[in-house]
């Protein structure tokens, strides 16, 4: 598993193969039986679009553990819930976005203050206006800020910059900004969570029309 985890988390061709030919190596059928799945569908660097290819399953895991509580009543009753309670988490998301002051969400806020403490520890040279050699942490790499790629192959995938990417941008004194995909920032967090959650109300009429 920690083969097959490897070359669906992959950042790069190179890393992807290095796994696969592990994995042929120890299990030839296994890695038979994922090519033949078509590595599109499950491993993150042959993903054709971008946004399908950040692998998490957290919003899954807590609408299934937000039905327990309705699990067992009529379909209406389970329907009127989900209604009730996404309602609730639009307007409390909406809510916790309008507070931020930060640019980013709290997440990638986080995960660049994470990085950030690694970029910290790298070296760089400028090779010119946008592109830089960085060295430390796992591999060196080649960042070029104008394509927003770092040869480690995270900076191109997420649109996160990676560590070497802050180096990059730190040294060259960018904004952070400049180095995150726009998708990212607060003011699209809000947007997704624009729209209302209506609750469905019947019109019943109180009495007689006259
Ligand atoms: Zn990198």
């Amino acid at each position: 598993m920690y083969l097959v985890k490897g070359a669906a988390y992959a950042h790069t061709h190179d890393d992807y193969n290095r796994y696969m030919a592990s994995l042929t190596n120890v299990n030839p059928a296994l890695a038979a039986y994922l090519n033949e799945a078509d590595p599109a569908l499950w491993s993150r660097i042959y993903c054709p679009r971008d946004r399908y290819n950040i692998k998490t399953s957290d919003i899954a895991e807590s609408i299934n553990s937000m039905l327990k509580k309705a699990k067992g009543y009529p379909i209406t009753y389970l329907i009127e819930f989900i209604t009730k309670k996404l309602g609730r988490w639009y307007w409390k998301r909406r809510e916790d976005a309008l507070s931020l002051t930060t640019t980013f969400s709290r997440g990638i806020e986080l995960l660049l203050a994470v990085r950030e403490h690694y970029a910290d520890m790298m070296t760089v040279k400028r090779i010119d206006g946008w592109c830089f050699h960085v060295r430390g942490g796992q591999r060196d790499c080649l960042v070029d800020l104008e394509a927003k790629s770092c040869s480690c192959g995270m900076f191109g995938v997420e649109k996160i910059s990676c560590s070497h990417a802050i180096k990059a941008a730190k040294s060259a004194r960018w904004n952070m900004s400049t180095v995150v995909d726009g998708y990212y920032r607060k003011d699209y967090v809000y947007a997704s969570y624009a729209a209302n959650i209506m609750p469905n109300v019947e019109h019943v009429p109180i009495g007689p029309y006259i």
